[in-house]
Formats: structure tokens, sequence, C-alpha cells
């Protein structure tokens, strides 16, 4: 197993119902370390770029209308397995269909305000990095 960095996101409705906290202890009682984070509240050009491999489907204005809503936390993550391991704490994008304990099952509202993002492979986490914390080091 390699040393992995992911992208993670408190979306806006995680974070306007009071769950960044425990978000957060959540990812470090997981062994994950905060290798950098912060809080923005997202331009539309910024969740449109950062969504951009989804600008084709039905739910895409949605998306970015809601991922712009209000505040989020941009965190970078880093623990072995990174990638995988994160997208199973955090459980399946419907939360109906997400695995008791998870993240998304204990704080999403819905399909769409699930609570959490996470890249979903190497190459990907690569451009999220980027896209929010430009000039990081990705090694
Ligand atoms: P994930 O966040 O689990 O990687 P996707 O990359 O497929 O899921 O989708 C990105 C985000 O778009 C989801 O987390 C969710 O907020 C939203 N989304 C995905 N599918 C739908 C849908 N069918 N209807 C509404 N929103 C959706
Ligand atoms: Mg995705």
């Amino acid at each position: 197993m390699a040393l992995e960095r992911t992208l993670s996101i408190i979306k806006p409705n995680a974070v306007e119902d009071g769950h960044t906290g425990a978000i957060l202890q959540r990812f470090e009682q997981e062994g994950f370390r905060v290798v950098a984070m912060r809080m923005a509240h997202l331009t539309r050009a910024q969740a449109e770029g950062f969504y951009a491999v989804h600008k084709e489907r039905p739910f895409f204005a949605d998306l970015v209308q809601f991922m712009t809503r209000s505040r989020v936390v941009l965190i970078v993550l880093e623990r072995e397995d990174a990638i995988a391991h994160y997208r199973k704490v955090i459980g399946a994008t419907d939360p109906a269909k997400a695995e008791p304990g998870t993240i998304r099952k204990l704080y999403a509202k819905s399909l769409q305000e699930n609570a959490v993002h996470g890249s979903d492979a190497v190459e990907t986490a690569r451009f999220e990095i980027g896209w929010f914390f430009p000039g990081h080091d990705l090694a």
C-alpha cells in the first residue's frame, strides 16, 4: 500500500448543521493526517471547474448551486491507501445506500446534500488538490 493524499470537502449542509468538528475528529481517528486545510465560500467558477467532469449531468447546475450556498472546509488528507480508505469511511454517494456508521449515513440530508466530497482515484486527487491548493507539494 502506498502513502496517498486525497481531497476532502466538508460540504455546506454539514458545516451549516455544525458537524465540522465531528467529521474532522473521525478523519483523525481513521488515521488521516491533515496536510492542508481552509474554509472557503466557493465561487461559481470554482465549483464549476471542480465538478467539470459532471458538467453534462442533469444534476450539475443544482450541485453548483448547493456547493456555493455557504462555506465549505477544504482539506488535504494523507494516509496509507488514503483514497480507498476515505471512500469507505464516507460511504456510498447516496446516503440511503451508505453503510451504517459512515459519514454520509450519519450526516447527509439527501443524495445531493451528502455532507462530504472525496477524490475517487490518484489522478483525480492530484487535480482536485491542485485546484484548491495550487502550488501545493504533491510529492
Ligand atoms: P461522489 O461524491 O460519491 O464521488 P459523484 O462524483 O458521482 O459522487 O457525484 C458528485 C456529487 O454530485 C455527489 O457527491 C452528490 O453531491 C451529487 N450527485 C451525484 N449524483 C446525483 C444525482 N443523481 N442527483 C443529485 N445530485 C447528485
Ligand atoms: Mg466523485
